[in-house]
């Protein structure tokens, strides 16, 4: 049974896509997808010696080893292009995140890839921008509390018309505020743009906490003489206001 996190990621898998999850760890992920029939082959990539041992430990024990492919590497770099439809990566920074998608890019390893489904632990927005730029269709976005943390899941799918749709649901004129579209757009990229469309218990408890920090960055930062520190205090207060506006 997966974790509410991983079972969120898996919810977005397309039934028959081949996968490729990256930064698989125990290839929990990969060995839940072919168990349930819902994937036919796959590839778990891990970096790092330790949990790409484990990866393959688990794989053979599952019994998948014809199936599941187990790669030590860097990112994207354990894929073939043209070997899979849907790529998967959960559970590490989107700064990262956005390293790996974009240098598998830059190689040519996204070519044929129909769907990503990326659960980055912070630095959303970088991976939000990326996709934008790369004319990926947000399609879905989720947002799941599990142990006292909540975890963002996105769903992105390559479209023909990806820029159109992404320019709309980028489009902050729904929200009841008074907003440049840089703003606007700015806003969804850092709380999701789906999300705030339906905004379930768990966003907000996430955005509290984060009202909360700044608020704290505020008040120490009320301390200072310095130019740059009363610069930055009155960015931290703008963005307290904006989000105080949408909570
Ligand atoms: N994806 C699993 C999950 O969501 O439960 C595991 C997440 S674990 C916190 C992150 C994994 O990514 C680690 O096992 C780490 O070794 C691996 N990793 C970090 N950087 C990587 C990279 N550049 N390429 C492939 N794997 C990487």
């Amino acid at each position: 049974k997966l974790s509410r996190r991983l079972q969120a990621v898996a919810d977005y898998v397309t039934s028959g896509h081949r996968m490729a999850d990256i930064g698989s760890d125990h290839a929990m992920l990969p060995v839940y997808l072919l168990q349930a029939g819902k994937c036919p082959s796959a590839v778990a990539g891990e970096l790092n010696k330790g949990p790409y041992e484990a990866a393959r430990k688990q794989v053979a024990d599952a019994g998948l080893n014809e199936r599941l492919a187990v790669r030590q590497g860097n990112g994207l770099a354990v894929v073939r292009a043209g070997e899979t439809d849907a790529v998967t990566i959960a559970g590490m920074g989107g700064s990262l995140m956005r390293d790996i998608l974009e240098t598998g890019r830059k190689e040519g390893k996204l070519e044929g890839v129909k769907e990503l489904v990326l659960q980055p632990n912070v630095g959303e927005e970088l991976v939000r921008e990326w996709l934008f730029e790369q004319g990926w269709y947000l399609k879905a976005e989720s947002i799941v509390e599990e142990d006292g943390k909540i975890y963002e899941i996105m769903h992105a799918v390559k479209s023909e018309d990806a820029a159109a749709r992404n320019a709309e649901l980028y489009d902050g004129r729904f929200l009841p505020l008074e907003l440049s579209r840089e703003a606007g757009r700015a806003l969804l990229m850092r709380m999701g743009p789906h999300l705030l469309r339906s905004p379930q218990p768990a966003l907000f408890t996430k955005w509290r906490g984060e009202l909360h920090k700044l608020e704290r960055i505020w008040w120490q930062m009320g301390d200072s003489e310095l130019p740059e520190a009363a610069r930055k205090r009155e960015r931290y207060r703008e963005e307290m206001n904006r989000l105080e506006e949408v909570l």
